[in-house]
């Protein structure tokens, strides 16, 4: 490969880590990085490349995830319960408020079908859950009732954890941006990675026109890791979910906690979502049908819903696994090489900036993350 010029960002074009992707991911993990005293270069392709991180729920949800993969609940668990220090943390260092509530969350159930297989799927992750714990309520009608306003003749209950939350999915990754910066980080956008040659502890990366040399490397570049990742001798296989969100005009403070399918925004919004759509990288949002039955089920939640206007509307790619579960790899071949992806950037904020972070700067993952390797999908290097 031809070296172009030097990284300008640095006099000898040298960093202690360079971070590909300034989505959630990448930005929550290049803050940790900066935080732990490293010289860390954060790049991102720019507006041309999907970007979930733009277009997302805003939900700290815990409640759902890891049926018949306890790690994943403990994972997301561990973060929410970092989160309230992590907004703080950004709050005093940037002066941005995330909007953190964590109020708990209620998954609405509109059938006795849907209560009874939502109460054993909630029974079966307590049991999983072990020595952690699982604390989960299931919620009669009258109990919901007592919890959310208006709730419509369709409900039959809730399943309730104290876990959940939500908070401002844009303010949070400005403030990680502002956060990685004013920590010392250098953010280079616009700057696609044209070039990747890797040695172990030795990564030389050319994009933006320039070469940049680090013997740490984090690919966090959503669903760019596909492509990348076989580069330094590992593999991310992931594909894109769309997903769409509707918004409300704004209104009172109604919402006391966010529902997995409606939340209110600090400013007032409704946000209501979030279909699963297997579109390919289509990103559209034309699909009427789609719109539709997110709204129905929001109304038959909550019918006073169908009185306000909707004033927006957007559709982002998921970065999915096949399992649904994050992957986080270390690279044998080129040790420093690490890839981070995910599905729910929002809730492991807290975990990739406070925990993960901190093995990288270390040089290995923890054993609690090597369930997450893309191994766990058979010789997928190999295939890659
Ligand atoms: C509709 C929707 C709702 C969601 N709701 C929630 C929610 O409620 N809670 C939650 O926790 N999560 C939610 N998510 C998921 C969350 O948004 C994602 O997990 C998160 O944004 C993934 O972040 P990322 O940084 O991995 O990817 P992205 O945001 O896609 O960022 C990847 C970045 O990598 C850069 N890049 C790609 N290739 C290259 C390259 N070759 N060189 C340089 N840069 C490159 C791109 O420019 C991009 O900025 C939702 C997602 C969607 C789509």
């Amino acid at each position: 490969m031809v070296l172009s010029a030097q990284d300008p960002s640095s006099a000898s074009g040298r960093h202690d880590a360079i971070v590909i992707g300034g989505g959630l991911v990448g930005a929550a993990i290049a803050c940790g990085l900066a935080e732990q005293g490293l010289d860390t270069l954060l790049l991102d392709e720019g507006d041309v490349a999907h970007r979930a991180s733009r277009g997302n729920f805003g939900l700290i949800w815990v409640q759902s995830k890891g049926l018949g993969a306890p790690h994943y609940q403990r994972w997301s668990r561990r973060s929410a319960a970092e989160w309230p220090a992590l907004a703080a943390a950004l709050t005093a260092r940037t002066g941005l408020d995330t909007a953190l509530e964590q109020p708990g969350g209620l998954h609405l159930c509109l059938s006795e079908e849907e209560f009874a297989a939502r109460a054993a799927r909630m029974e079966r992750m307590r049991a999983e859950a072990g020595n952690f714990g699982f604390e989960y309520r299931m919620l009669s009608r009258a109990e919901v009732a007592e919890k959310l306003p208006g709730i419509g003749p369709a409900v039959a209950g809730a399943s309730w954890t104290p876990y959940d939350g939500h908070a401002g999915a844009l303010t949070l990754l400005r403030a990680l941006h502002a956060a990685f910066r004013d920590l010392g980080g250098t953010y280079r956008p616009n700057a696609a990675v044209a070039g990747l040659d890797a040695a172990p502890h030795d990564f030389r990366v050319t994009a933006g026109g320039a070469t940049m040399r680090a013997p740490r490397l984090v690919l966090a570049a959503g669903l760019g890791n596909a492509v990348l990742a076989p580069m330094v001798g590992l593999a991310a296989p992931v594909r894109p979910e769309r997903g769409q969100i509707l918004v409300t005009e704004r209104t009172q403070r109604i919402l006391p906690m966010p529902t997995v399918n409606v939340r209110q925004t600090a400013e007032g919004s409704l946000l209501i979502g979030e279909s699963k759509e297997d579109a390919g990288f289509d990103s559209t949002t034309q699909i009427p049908s789609v719109m539709r039955d997110m709204a129905k089920r929001a109304v038959l939640g909550m019918p006073w819903i169908a009185e306000l206007n909707i004033v927006r509307a957007w559709s982002a790619l998921r970065v999915m696994s096949a399992d649904g579960l994050p992957i986080y790899d270390q690279s044998e071949r080129f040790p420093g090489a690490f890839t981070a992806n995910c599905h729910s950037g929002v809730t492991l904020a807290a975990a990739h900036a406070r925990m993960l972070a901190p093995m990288i700067v270390a040089g290995a993952l923890a054993p609690e993350l090597l369930p997450f390797s893309a191994d766990r999908f058979g010789d997928v290097r190999t295939a890659a």
